[in-house]
């Protein structure tokens, strides 16, 4: 088969986004260095776009900006900002193909179909703008008058992964500006483009100049300096551990509070009695899923011992039919992001094996016509995996599964839990007091049963226990995350 794009995908990038130009104040502004930097399509690297190497100073306008923007936004009525937001969301459905093809073609992922998060997110958040109330306090004084009331904080920071941009921005950017803050988004320099483009259409949706910014840049650079200016109030980070601590050491340099969403090493408990047939699909969609770089990935699979060979051969044989290719064929899993990201998924294969696992299925690099020029790598089953391993114990942000048995439920629970992470988790089985039990146990932002994802619940809480960082995303309380709270005390005396 060869390399040609389908038909269909006629998106100009340069038609969407202007070369060289972030966000900043409602402007459209280069770097003030004037270096820009290329992004590329990880299925060929082409260059897509060359956009902004914004440093400190960009970031300070930014920051200024937003500052600048802030009392007005704050004081514009909620339901206003709530009709903006809905506005917001309207023109991302309108432009739903363009958002999903621009962050295809950075990210380098296949076709999720035709339902995008982002428009029903800043729905739900507009929906929760003219919604934030404090309470009246008991008081021992018959003439006073206590009560609280919840604030924007003023100007938040974001720093967002190159893996899910576009909904990443928007959990992060449509809380805190429904709530009166503003904000300034760093976006990951492997794919700044689908926040550009949000941004674009939040001006075009109405959204004041200086409300929601955005400055591309290096996270050395541009990343480092935005925790650290003394104008902002609030961060929120979605990334790896390692960078998560040093932008944490930042915030306790700046006492700002943080919203921190690192990685996970979540478990698929797979118990004797399980239905095979919904939990092999589910388990290798978790795991194949934007090619593995999804925080949620399952990437441990823990099943009873009696059903692992059966599991393992019905997984290898799923494993065996994913169709692996660029982004714009029609497969179901695209490309690593990155050199950088392929040599870390490579040097966890090679890990594996030396630990003393054994590879199932997969195992290596992909090579001919139409994978030399990205960052292929094969779905990979490792078997035979043991807890303490470190292919078990460390994320590997790619599309490799480690299977560990265990003899009964108390061992089941203790692989679960035994990570430094507890971000996601699920269960497979048909009895009850054992999922409810299972539930309970698993120390995880979000277990599900019978399912990987939320699967439509609306406004359910994301984020992590232990090491996967705190704070929840998507529910009704992230937007109070956004604010804080003041006593106000009348004397009528
Ligand atoms: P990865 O290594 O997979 O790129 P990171 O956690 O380093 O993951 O990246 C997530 C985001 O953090 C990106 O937007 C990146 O630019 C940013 N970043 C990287 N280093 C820093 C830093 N020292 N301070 C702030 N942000 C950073």
């Amino acid at each position: 088969m060869g390399v040609a794009a389908p038909p269909d995908l006629s998106l100009d990038v340069r038609g969407l986004l202007s070369e060289g130009t972030h966000l900043i104040g409602g402007e459209w502004v280069a770097a003030r260095s004037g270096e820009t930097f290329e992004v590329l399509n990880p299925a060929n690297q082409e260059v897509l776009l060359r956009v902004p190497r914004g440093g400190p100073e960009d970031v300070d306008a930014a920051v200024r900006a937003a500052a600048e923007a802030f009392p007005r936004w704050r004081d514009t009525s909620p339901s206003r900002r709530a009709e903006l937001l809905f506005r917001w969301a309207d023109l991302c459905h309108r432009y739903r193909r363009e958002i999903d093809l621009l962050e295809r073609m950075e990210v380098g992922r296949p076709s999720w179909g035709p339902f995008s998060p982002i428009p029903a997110t800043l729905r739900f958040f507009a929906g929760m703008a003219d919604k934030i109330t404090g309470t009246t306090l008991p008081t021992s004084a018959p003439n006073v008058l206590g009560m609280t009331i919840r604030e924007p904080f003023g100007v938040c920071g974001s720093i967002i992964p190159w893996n899910v941009p576009g909904p990443l921005m928007i959990s992060d950017v449509a809380p805190a500006i429904a709530a009166g803050n503003t904000i300034v988004v760093k976006p990951a320099e492997d794919a700044p483009l689908t926040a550009l483009f949000l941004a674009r259409i939040a001006v075009e949706a109405g959204i004041p100049a200086g409300v929601v910014n955005v400055v591309t840049g290096f996270g050395a650079e541009a990343g480092a300096a935005l925790p650290l200016h003394p104008l902002v109030r609030h961060m929120s980070f979605t990334g790896s551990p390692e960078t998560g601590t040093q932008v944490m050491e930042a915030c306790a340099r700046n006492h700002i509070p943080l919203h921190l969403e690192l990685g996970g090493k979540s478990p698929q408990i797979v118990l004797r009695d399980a239905d095979l047939e919904k939990a092999v699909p589910a388990v290798v969609r978790s795991i194949t899923l934007n090619t593995g770089q999804v925080c949620a990935a399952g990437s441990r699979v823990v099943v009873d011992r009696e059903l692992r060979g059966p599991l393992v051969a019905a997984l290898a044989e799923a494993f065996g039919k994913v169709r692996v290719g660029p982004w714009y064929e029609d497969v179901e899993m695209g490309p690593l992001i990155s050199a950088k990201q392929e040599q870390r998924v490579l040097g966890y294969l090679d890990l594996g094996r030396r630990e003393g696992a054994e590879v199932v299925t997969g195992g290596h690099k992909l090579r001919g016509e139409r994978f030399d020029r990205g960052f292929f790598v094969e779905p990979t089953i490792f078997d035979g995996v043991e807890p303490e391993m470190r292919i078990a114990q460390e994320e590997i942000f790619g599309p490799v599964l480690a299977v560990i048995s265990f003899a009964d439920e108390e061992e089941a629970l203790e692989i679960a839990n035994g990570t430094r992470y507890g971000l996601v988790a699920s269960v497979w089985t048909r009895d009850v007091s054992r999922a409810v039990r299972l539930a309970r146990g698993i120390q995880a932002g979000q277990v599900t049963v019978n399912t990987t994802g939320s699967r439509g619940v609306i406004g359910a809480p994301f984020g992590g226990y232990k090491h996967s960082g705190f704070g929840r995303t998507m529910s009704a309380d992230s937007i109070l995350e956004y604010t804080q709270v003041k006593t106000v005390v009348i004397s009528g005396d």
